[in-house]
């Protein structure tokens, strides 16, 4: 249950004054459900505004403030067009300050004919006209102040403003409980790091780098704390000790020898099933690097000890692709495997319940309906878990109650993370990782290419696919608003199918699941030759005919990333190719960086590069979301901080028994205050 004190925080966001239903949706979209998520919505950046006599001196793109008197207002001459406002400096230059909607009745209000008014905004220019779009403030007086002005800048989505979210935020921060200090004073003193509500109130205000750092130093604690628990809670379970003895192993017809890191990666997966104390690991391998033989390899382990042993994909295609793999190499060892996900219905759904009750089934594959209330095992000694982050601990913790006794778990993940971040997001497991790739393999041939010559790209696409073979174009989902990213993506689509016709496929975010699954089996069927996608490529689904990616915008992703989407192609033994389109953002670093994806193929050592070269000069805000599991933390923050976390976390468990005493308290309301309440579920439980 999760403490009292904490209750206001966790209330839901539309307790805020001014929340309607008409904010549900951008407040939704931003992951700002509870006054908790708003009061850790931290500005991206800040602006401070230069005051100007006149526009001469200013320049486009400047954040100004600036005293201009009106002079006409022009109404929208079309239903949806803009409210303008014209209006002259001083010297008499002209203005325009442009409403859209419903800002128009606040632009009549404030801005009467003739009256000289002080405006703060961004200068830009519409056609040989200067704007001001949306000005920030429009006041009679206090110029001076308003040149003062500090002001966060947050992440926006459509429907909100900047006045708007501002309000939530100081709403939000009214409510922050007193909490007591979980950080060990010693540490507080020495980084000179404010308490926690001071922290996240300095934290809206200006750039102030020691409360940043303390609220990513919890966020990390809170994690280390978690993970550190779930380890100890493992280590006091009991499962079963396995002994294969071998029998069906011998039997497999591997067309491979093993790669010396699938051998010793199995030989480490043999040790931990052989102890009592369940296993708990973590499979790192690029795409490609040969995982499900090393997981069909551990169940085999299991079944031969007589033992049910079950595999967990993230979506539908992927269990049916693990089935059909896993099938045909497990026939020789005459080991039953069968297929279970959500929509097997009826007697098929039967006939498998059965099997897995009375021990017929040696291996099933599936979704998360593996593990659904209704499915009882005889005895489930493995789970393997493929693509683990997909996956919360908390769901992982679920399937701990299916067998008789704990099962071992070997999760799998083929996002390639830097060794720091392997120890945050997966700090609860032991590593096996899969460093070298099974031979034979073609490296992939990439290329950074201008934007500017995308006609030579479309033309090198239609050369590609009129020999029959297929490829994949990748639109980035970069800008402020999703919408605007799924209408690149679409336009892209439509100039594509133009040229191409019905070979071409879309595939986003925003698509209707049957949709998008059709869309994808088109693809997968050879049917269709090009997909277009934003950046939600089911990872591991194998398409190895297509030997062709183009990512447009590509300095804006992650090295990792690119990485991986590049693995989508370059599977087989065919030659492959990926063009890196190089948009309008490109720094002196976004040019080294595209480099090394020419350079090498190895995923970790991107994730390792690319982590150094952002890590410094990381801006507020460029981040991207997805690379790791923490809102607060920055990369460059989780390298310095969280080796300190990871031993005060230590520290507070071994001195502190497990979280009692008064610091204990205190880091237990920390664990519900970042969600990792799992944590505290599992010190209850032991
Ligand atoms: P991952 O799941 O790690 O992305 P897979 O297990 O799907 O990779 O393996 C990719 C391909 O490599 C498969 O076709 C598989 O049969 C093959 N493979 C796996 N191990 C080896 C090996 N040691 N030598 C050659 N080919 C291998
Ligand atoms: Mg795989």
């Amino acid at each position: 249950m999760r403490p009292e004190i904490l209750n206001p925080l966790f209330a839901e966001t539309a307790t805020l004054d001014g929340v309607g239903p008409k904010l549900g949706k951008p407040l939704d979209k931003l992951g700002l459900t509870r006054v908790k998520d708003v009061a850790y919505h931290l500005p991206e950046r800040f602006v401070t505004r230069r005051p100007v006599d006149n526009l001469d001196a200013a320049s486009e793109g400047e954040q100004i403030v600036i005293a201009l008197t009106p002079t006409e207002h022009r109404a929208a001459r079309s239903g949806r067009g803009p409210y303008r406002v014209l209006a002259e400096d001083a010297v008499g230059n002209v203005c325009a300050l442009t409403y859209f909607g419903r800002a128009s009745y606040t632009a009549k209000k404030q801005l009467p004919v003739g009256e000289r008014r002080w405006i703060a905004g961004r200068l830009d220019r519409y056609g040989d006209m200067l704007q001001i779009v949306h000005p920030d403030h429009v006041s009679e007086e206090g110029g001076d102040a308003l040149g003062r002005l500090c002001e966060p800048v947050y992440a926006l989505s459509e429907g909100l403003t900047q006045p708007k979210l501002a309000g939530l935020v100081t709403q939000a921060l009214a409510r922050l409980p007193a909490l007591s200090e979980w950080i060990e004073p010693g540490q507080l003193a020495r980084q000179d790091w404010p308490a926690w509500a001071d922290a996240l109130k300095l934290a809206h205000k200006d750039e102030h780098a020691a409360a940043r750092e303390r609220l990513a130093y919890d966020e990390l604690l809170a994690n280390s704390l978690a993970l550190m628990l779930v380890r100890a809670d493992n280590r006091r379970r009991k499962g079963q000790p396995l002994q294969g003895d071998g029998r069906l192993r011998a039997k497999l017809e591997l067309p491979f020898p093993l790669t010396g890191a699938q051998t010793r990666s199995i030989g480490e997966i043999e040790g931990d099933l052989a102890q009592e104390t369940p296993m708990l690991r973590l499979l790192q391998g690029d795409v490609g690097a040969g995982k499900t033989v090393v997981a069909l390899e551990a169940m085999l382990i299991a079944v031969e000890a007589g033992k049910q042993a079950a595999l967990l994909a993230p979506t539908e295609i992927l269990a049916r692709q693990h089935f059909e793999t896993l099938r045909a190499m497990a026939r020789p060892t005459g080991a039953e495997v069968a297929l279970l996900t959500g929509r097997d219905k009826g007697r098929a759904r039967e006939s498998i319940l059965m099997g897995l009750m009375d021990g017929s089934i040696d291996i099933v594959v599936g979704t998360h309906a593996i593990f659904q209330e209704s499915v009882a095992y005889r005895d489930l000694a493995l789970v393997v878990i493929d693509e683990q982050h997909r996956f919360g601990v908390a769901q992982r913790l679920q399937l701990a109650g299916k067998g008789r006794r704990t099962p071992h778990t070997l999760a799998m993940t083929a996002t390639p993370i830097p060794r720091t971040l392997t120890l945050a997001q997966h700090g609860e497991m032991d590593v096996s990782r899969l460093d070298e790739m099974p031979p034979g393999r073609q490296a992939i041939d990439t290329r950074v290419v201008a934007q500017e010559r995308l006609a030579d790209v479309v033309e090198a696409v239609g050369r590609h696919i009129a020999g029959g073979q297929q490829a994949y174009w990748v639109c980035p989902m970069v800008r402020e608003l999703e919408s605007e990213d799924i209408a690149a993506a679409e336009a892209r689509y439509a100039m594509l199918k133009e040229r191409f016709g019905e070979a071409v496929v879309l595939v986003h975010g925003q698509l209707r699941p049957e949709l998008k699954d059709a869309a994808m089996e088109r693809f997968a069927g050879g049917d269709a030759k090009l997909l277009v996608a934003t950046t939600v490529i089911e990872v591991g689904v194998d398409v190895p005919a297509a030997t062709l990616m183009v990512i447009e915008q590509a300095e804006r992703f992650g090295l990792a990333q690119l990485h991986q989407l590049r693995g989508r192609v370059g599977r087989g033994s065919e030659k492959s190719t990926c063009l890196l389109l190089r948009g309008d953002a490109l720094s002196e670093t976004g040019r080294e960086r595209l480099a090394l994806m020419r350079e090498t193929q190895d995923g970790f050592r991107l994730a390792e590069e690319d982590l150094r070269l952002r890590g410094g000069g990381e801006l507020l805000g460029t981040r991207q979301s997805g690379d790791t599991p923490f809102r607060v933390a920055t990369l460059e923050q989780i390298q310095r901080l969280l080796p300190l976390a990871h031993d005060d976390a230590r520290l507070l468990i071994e001195r502190d028994g497990g979280l009692e005493g008064e610091r204990g308290a205190a880091a237990r309301i920390l664990l519900y205050l970042f969600e990792r309440d799992w944590g505290v579920q599992l010190l209850r439980g032991g």
